[in-house]
């Protein structure tokens, strides 16, 4: 299949490599020159604009920062320059609205179907393939997208109308940040009551306390599987994009009118932590805040 491909950074580099690893033709673009070479040497053809990327696409895919940049670039250089008939698939993580409104304006002004698939997942996952997409989108966009997607990923799920797929990225995010922060508290705490860490993890997460933050990603090191805890917190999921996801799970919330203050908290707590310049630190590393402001009994 011809894919035009845009936003080739730390998750689409990989994941254009992996369109091309499954046979698909793939024309890429970025702002970034050295992005742009590096997709080069992952086998992608190289183009000079968005347009020329996606002129004869028979399926769009793009991997942005945030819905600004989404919603201009659909509107300006995407919407009538790719066939009528291509499939648009924008993987950002961005906000539920904006996502309807690119869909919308997509199918007004050019006929076309159209899916938002953000991902769970980072890096190692963009470049392993094992990315699991959430996807929303009609049932016919749905299966249009279906073969790109799982070029790219373990499982690709779709998750309602348009929007869904962003509103199940932040509702999961939500839990994410939320829980991470109560496993970092329950460990500082564990140890101030003279409870080894390792003894308080083989109790915990064969109780009720465990969750995917405890037993897939512990924020101790040298406890539970290998995390980013064990590499001095690099390598994972950034603090900053973890805040940028509840910012995100914020605005929705308000817009919906949905009561979510443990997820308001974890908003607030993973600001005041990027606010200690912590925003490329993985965002366990949060433990380090909460153990700093904990008082002597
Ligand atoms: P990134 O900043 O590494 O990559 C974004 C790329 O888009 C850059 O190469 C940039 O040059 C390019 N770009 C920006 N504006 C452009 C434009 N107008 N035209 C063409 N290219 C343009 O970001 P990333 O980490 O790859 O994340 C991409 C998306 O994936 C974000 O929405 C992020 O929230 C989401 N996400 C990231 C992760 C992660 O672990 N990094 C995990 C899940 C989801």
């Amino acid at each position: 299949m011809k894919i035009g491909f845009i936003g080739l950074g730390n998750m689409g580099g990989g994941m254009a490599a992996n369109l091309v690893r499954a046979g698909h033709d793939v024309r890429a673009f970025d702002l970034s020159a050295e992005a742009l070479a590096r997709a080069q040497d992952t086998g992608c053809v190289p183009a000079a604009t968005v347009a020329e990327a996606v002129a004869d696409a028979q399926a769009v895919v793009t991997m942005l920062p945030n819905g600004k940049i989404v919603d201009h670039l659909y509107a300006d250089e995407v919407i009538g320059k790719a066939p009528r008939g291509a499939i648009l698939i924008d993987c950002s993580t961005i906000d539920v609205e904006t996502a309807r409104k690119v869909a919308r304006d997509a199918a007004k002004r050019g006929g076309y179907e159209m899916v938002d698939a953000p991902v769970s997942g980072g890096i190692g996952a963009a470049n392993a393939g094992t990315l699991t997409f959430m996807v929303g989108g009609t049932p016919s966009a749905f299966d249009h997208a279906q073969p790109v997607l799982s070029a790219m990923g373990k499982a690709v799920i779709h998750a309602g109308q348009s929007g869904a797929g962003q509103a199940a990225k932040i509702c999961n995010n939500m839990i994410l940040g939320a829980t991470m922060i109560a496993t970092c508290e329950a460990f500082v705490m564990a140890k101030k009551l003279g409870l080894d860490p390792q003894t308080f993890y083989d109790i915990s997460s064969k109780a009720s306390g465990q969750s995917w933050s405890m037993t897939s990603y512990c924020p101790v090191p040298g406890v539970g599987p290998q995390s980013p805890a064990d590499n001095d917190y690099r390598g994972g999921f950034a603090t900053q994009l973890m805040l940028k996801d509840l910012l995100l799970a914020m605005q929705a919330a308000d817009q919906a009118g949905a009561v979510v203050p443990m997820g308001a908290r974890a908003a607030e707590l993973y600001q005041e932590f990027a606010a200690l310049g912590q925003g490329d630190v993985d965002f366990s590393g949060i433990i380090h805040m909460l153990e700093a402001s904990s008082t002597d009994a």
